[in-house]
């Protein structure tokens, strides 16, 4: 059953319509080289059992990196969920305030944007 599920959710990656727009995310334990960052994939660095922050392309369009804190000691910070099919969802949402003033959801690996 595992190994149904997870060739069904590879097959849905590749060849599902949502392709273009759906984060995953990747778990590593030091900050990621900034421009091996691909797109579509939210980095979660962790620092022995804690998750301190994560990184990830702004799917604005102005392709900068965007570093988010886990640590709920900073302020802002944010949560992430990541549910059974490896779709992140992000709380709060974020806003790029320094370079193209994005401002979106990620929910279950999807982009909701603000229009605001
Ligand atoms: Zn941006």
């Amino acid at each position: 059953m595992n190994r149904l599920t997870a060739w069904m959710t590879q097959s849905l990656r590749i060849f599902g319509r949502g392709y273009q727009d759906t984060f995953n995310v990747q778990v590593v334990n030091r900050h990621p080289d900034p421009e091996s960052l691909s797109d579509q994939c939210i980095v979660v660095i962790r620092s022995g059992q804690l998750t301190k922050h994560l990184v990830f392309k702004c799917p604005a369009g102005c392709g900068e990196n965007l570093l988010l804190s886990l640590d709920s000691n900073k302020n802002p910070h944010w949560q992430i969920q990541v549910d059974w099919l490896g779709r992140p969802t992000l709380f709060p949402s974020v806003r790029h305030n320094s370079s193209c003033g994005g401002h979106f959801w990620i929910r279950k690996g999807r982009i909701l944007w603000c229009h605001d």
